[in-house]
């Protein structure tokens, strides 16, 4: 057979799905909202038209103490089932196939009635779970398959059994959270005995037509996680079950190395699906950090994996598949692997959205006006705001023409994109470049507008988007020569030497810190331990971490944290980077003065010279809304983004007011 491609459809004998690409388990929060699965229903129903071949749902819970949290879905009495048939029934009409996943959490359970095979609390959760006793793992094992058989019933084409990212299944196989003495703790045979038998018992339940997927945590990255052997030991268990298709689990979620994050090599866990997939004859399917068309394509025709999955590229682009299938690439809206406004607000307990597509899970929110009249419309500024509201103005049907000052738009993108770690912002500035060609929207860059441009045009709305500048605290010294604003680094207009002081740790005291610690030489797999042999258990190795390249003290005057403010779900790997850079962390102080030498300042009552060559203000950011603030009455003016609030501003909030205000005119 020649080597398939991503449109080959994958045949489990009794039934065919269309293509390779797989949407993978995403909680949204719709699940558990008011008319949450009308909602979903939609959601699924645009990615099913989007042309993805199968998706799989976020995780349903078998039971109550399988919940994330109080509050979230179970699937087990068959009045539930009537509300999923809206999702199922949505999915098939526009082509796709859809799986229920079914997760229990385990200890991860955000509730006090947890359980897990033994009595030990996860680092991640405040809850010390119940141990499992026989009755309950029999019970457990049941609900799986009730479980089951009501999504059967509701309409689904299959299950995913979630058996990775450190869930329940996975705290039986692993060592550290197993320390059962029956037939369920011991040897590696006692610990997978749990997940063999829920996988025969779902089998048992729902006949031979219905997909079993199992997610199989293939790299722990914890210590005492499975070995290589093991992993495949299971997989070939499972596969002479019957499994249809197994799925990759990368990591737990207490795991210290980044899995999903943008810092994450594309395709970057790829490998261990590979390694697997060579021993077996189920199809495979391969995860994270798989955002573009090379990538998922590469992977598919060199047979490393037989299916891929993305889950936050659905969020970022309904019509992925689509736009892959009909070489429209360039208009792909590209996840960038922030997780600022998807896992980080499912953590809050918020509906998941997209930074770069907000209308993601709150399709029904936007709707064109019933009393839509075209604009002219003109926008001053073409950052995140500005550019997000000509293209979704334009897309209404208004006409835009979108000013900016400098030779080019982008904004405080082009300062993010050169942030290591972050060059996936290339992708969306690609992606707007684009959008305002196909859209036709009316770009003057290098003019400033300015009062006597703005009082000759004709426009029905104007829009100031006009951003902001780096705010410099009044400092005496601020002033001297070695003194720079994050912006001028960051632009490489001043390069800062040796020893460096940055005043202000919130997002962009980070960012700049990266920036100036950055070696191209840094092995991602090497600097987290990550074995890529698979020969160490759990697949962590001793972290080799370069000399770094610069001494740098990160300073703030409050007493938390550093980098308290910033994402749940990332906050943790900025902070563990520059520590693994030396970083100095200097914080609960006050700020004396900027001296030749360096900066003065005082903590606990004393006075510290610190002798920097260079120091850095991130110290956060003023409104540019001057020229707002002349038009604001006269009816036709409206502000978004930074210009708007310079205080926590970022892409997320900016791009989401300037869909908002886009479909209000
Ligand atoms: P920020 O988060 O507000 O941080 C600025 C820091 O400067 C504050 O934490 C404050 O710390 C310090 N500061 C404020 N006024 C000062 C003064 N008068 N003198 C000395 N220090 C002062 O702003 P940002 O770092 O510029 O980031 C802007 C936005 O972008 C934020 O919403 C941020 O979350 C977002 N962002 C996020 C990321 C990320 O998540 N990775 C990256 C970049 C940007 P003290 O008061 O404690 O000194
Ligand atoms: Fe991707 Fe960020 Fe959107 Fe999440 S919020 S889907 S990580 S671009």
């Amino acid at each position: 057979m020649n080597s398939p491609d991503l449109f080959t459809p994958l045949d489990l004998g009794f039934c065919k799905i269309k293509n390779r690409v797989l949407m993978g388990s995403m909680h949204t929060g719709l699940e558990e909202s008011v008319d949450g699965f009308e909602k979903l229903a939609k959601f699924y129903a645009d990615r099913a038209k989007g042309g993805v071949g199968l998706i799989v749902t976020g995780g349903i819970a078998p039971n109550f103490a399988g919940k994330t949290h109080p509050m979230a879905t179970k699937l087990c009495y068959w009045w539930q089932v009537k509300k999923h048939k809206l999702i199922t029934d949505a999915v098939h009409e526009n082509g796709s196939k859809i799986c229920m996943q079914i997760l229990h959490t385990g200890r991860y359970a955000y509730h006090p009635l947890s359980v897990a095979p033994s009595k030990i609390k996860s680092p991640i959760t405040p809850f010390t779970p119940f141990k499992m006793s026989k009755r309950s793992i029999r019970k457990t094992i049941k609900d799986f398959a009730n479980c089951a058989s009501l999504a059967q019933k509701a309409g689904y084409d299959g299950v995913e059994i979630m058996g990775s990212e450190g869930y329940l299944i996975n705290q039986f196989i692993c060592r550290k959270t197993n320390k059962r003495t029956d037939s369920y703790g011991g040897s590696y045979e006692n610990r997978i005995r749990f997940a063999l038998e829920i996988v025969e018992a779902v089998k048992k339940k729902v006949g031979e037509n219905f997909i079993i997927i199992y997610r199989l945590s293939m790299l722990d990255l914890v210590e005492e996680g499975s070995s290589f052997n093991e992993v495949l030991e299971l997989a070939k268990k499972l596969e002479g079950l019957g499994v249809h298709i197994i799925n990759t689990g990368i990591g737990w979620h207490e795991a210290r190395v980044p899995t999903i994050a943008t810092s994450v090599p594309r395709g970057g866990y790829t490998f261990v699906t590979e390694k697997i997939k060579k021993y077996l004859t189920v199809p495979v399917v391969t995860v994270n950090r798989i955002n573009d068309p090379i990538t998922a394509s590469d992977i598919i025709k060199t047979q490393k994996a037989d299916m891929i999955s993305m889950a936050r590229p659905f969020l970022a682009d309904a019509d992925i598949v689509n736009k892959i299938k009909d070489n429209k690439t360039q208009e792909i809206n590209t996840c960038i692997g922030c997780n600022q406004a998807c896992l980080d607000h499912v953590f809050k307990n918020k509906v998941a959205s997209c930074l770069v597509n907000p209308m993601a899970a709150h399709e029904l929110d936007f709707k064109k006006r019933d009393d839509f009249t075209a604009k002219k419309i003109i926008v001053a500024g073409a950052g995140p705001a500005g550019l997000s509201f000509a293209i979704e103005a334009q897309r209404l049907g208004h006409d835009v023409t979108l000013y900016e000052r400098s030779d080019s738009v982008g904004g405080q993108f082009n300062l993010a994109r050169s942030i290591p770690g972050k060059e996936e912002f290339h992708e969306t500035m690609r992606y707007f470049n684009n959008q305002l060609k196909v859209l036709g929207v009316k770009v003057i860059t290098g003019t400033e507008l300015t009062k006597e441009l703005i009082d000759k045009l004709d426009y029905d709305a104007i829009v100031f988007s006009t951003g902001v500048r780096p705010f410099i605290p009044k400092l005496k010294g601020a002033d001297l020569p070695h003194v720079f604003t994050y912006e001028e680094v960051i632009t490489r207009k001043k390069i800062p030497k040796q020893r460096v002081a940055i005043i202000g740790a919130g997002g962009i005291g980070f960012d700049t810190s990266e920036f100036l610690l950055h070696r191209e030489d840094e092995n991602f797999y090497e600097f987290w331990g990550i074995d890529k042999d698979m020969s160490a258990r759990g697949g962590l190795i001793d972290a080799k971490v370069k000399p770094p390249k610069r001494e740098i003290y990160l300073m703030q005057r409050k007493a938390t944290k550093h980098g308290k403010g910033l994402g749940k779900t990332t906050g943790w790997i900025h902070r563990m980077s520059l520590k693994k850079h030396q970083v100095n962390f200097l914080k609960d102080l006050e700020y004396k003065e900027i001296n030749e030498k360096g900066l003065i300042y005082i903590q606990d009552g004393k006075e510290h010279q610190l002798e920097v060559d260079n120091i850095i203000f991130c110290s956060g950011q003023r409104s540019v809304n001057e020229l707002y603030e002349h038009y604001k009455l006269s009816g036709k003016a409206h502000i978004i983004g930074g210009a708007k609030l310079a205080q926590q501003v970022d892409a997320k909030r900016a791009i989401s007011e300037a869909f908002k205000l886009a479909y209000s005119l």
